[in-house]
């Protein structure tokens, strides 16, 4: 029989424990309220067309209704393939006229990282509430001012962080945050891929992607330190390992870090564009629980105590968009605000100054 993906949230809630049933839920109980929200694509690259098209087509609260694009061939062949009318389609130039566009409720930024902050402020400015790929910014000045901005203009801001929406992720915040075996003590996680892509491409110049692999794939990491323990960094200290000085003039390769909490858990965490890492590992003290593939969009699992999770993966990008049209409906703010991703880039800017002084770094 074919599952549903509110029986998969539902199962996932039962699986994971009573504690994750309450949000999930809500997810439930708002999932019909308000009108179906449309949802503008800004850049149509890889994220944009491999998982956010295709979830946007199983969302029940949003759906795809436009598109925004440098590119007129991607323009042509995505409005063919989506069914996207001529008059909500734009280009980078013509973008703000989207303001007197009723069909768009949401934008969606998922552009190269030095562009998220001029299309999330142009964005607001148009009256459109926004969500905004991570990292939310090339730095936490940038965050501060695109929170700025849509407070400014009344405008929901959200950052793309999916694993907010998928149950694995969940338990482990449900595990450590209400202490369900303990006090974490210990905490370690890793993320990377071996980069085997354009020597050309964005994410390895540094005026576009603010930093390598730390950026694009430790913020997970660093994201899965904070919501299993559910607490704020204050400092951290940094080392880095560079094998192709070439391929990674620009950009940092894989970084090691050790993040101080105040309640003293022993906390440290990796980043490579050089090494295949997906894990989170918590150990309390009384037991342990962890996940490993643990930050993909598919394919996650889990152990507790030794213990297969068996958790059902769902489809976290239609998970992630439901719930920000709920809160759109609903005026509330999501779950994953601007605030959240100024938090994990005040710890990244504090990592790259780790890296410079050699020294503690505080985070603030
Ligand atoms: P991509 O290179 O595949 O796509 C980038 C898009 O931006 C392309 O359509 C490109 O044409 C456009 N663009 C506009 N100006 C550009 C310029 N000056 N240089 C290069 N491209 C330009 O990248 P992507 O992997 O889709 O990443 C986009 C954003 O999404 C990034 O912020 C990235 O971190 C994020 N992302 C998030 C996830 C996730 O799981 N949440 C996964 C992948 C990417």
């Amino acid at each position: 029989m074919k599952t549903t993906r509110r029986d998969f949230i539902l199962q996932s809630a039962l699986a994971a424990g009573a504690l994750t049933l309450a949000p999930a839920l809500n997810v439930l109980a708002a999932s019909n309220a308000g009108k179906k929200l449309g949802i503008a694509l800004v850049g149509l690259g890889g994220y944009a067309g491999g998982q956010l098209a295709p979830a946007l087509q199983q969302t029940k609260n949003c759906y795809l209704a436009g598109l925004v694009t440098g590119t007129p061939e991607k323009a042509k062949t995505w409005s063919a393939k989506y069914n996207i009318p001529q008059k909500n389609i734009y280009n980078y130039k013509n973008f703000d006229s989207i303001a007197s566009n009723k069909d768009i409720d949401i934008v969606y930024v998922v552009l190269p990282v030095s562009m998220h902050k001029e299309f999330t402020i142009r964005a607001a400015a148009a009256g459109k509430h926004v969500i905004c790929e991570k990292p939310m910014a090339l730095n936490a000045a940038e965050c501060r001012e695109m929170i700025a901005a849509c407070k400014k203009h009344n405008r929901l801001l959200s950052i793309g962080y999916r694993l907010h929406f998928e149950p694995h992720n969940m338990e482990m915040m449900r595990l450590g945050q209400k202490q369900i075996f303990g006090k974490v003590t210990a905490l370690d996680t890793g993320n990377g891929f071996k980069y085997g892509g354009d020597p050309n491409a964005w994410r390895l110049k540094k005026a576009l992607s603010g930093g390598g692999a730390l950026m694009d794939m430790g913020i997970y990491s660093i994201q899965g330190s904070r919501y299993t323990l559910g607490q704020e960094p204050i400092a951290v200290k940094a080392t880095q390992e560079k094998t192709n000085p070439v391929l990674f003039k620009e950009v940092d390769e894989t970084i090691f870090w050790e993040l101080k909490f105040p309640g003293g858990a022993k906390v440290t965490g990796k980043s490579s564009y050089n090494n295949n890492w997906s894990y989170l590992k918590a150990t309390a003290t009384k037991g342990n629980f962890e996940l490993g593939p643990a930050f993909g969009y598919d394919g996650l699992d889990g152990k507790i105590n030794g213990k297969p999770m068996q958790i059902p993966n769902i489809n976290q990008q239609a998970a992630q968009m439901d719930d920000f049209a709920t809160c759109v409906n609903l005026k509330k703010q999501s779950r994953v605000p601007g605030e959240e991703g100024l938090k994990d880039m005040k710890i990244i800017d504090a990592i790259y100054r780790s890296l410079n002084t050699g020294k503690w770094e505080q985070i603030g």
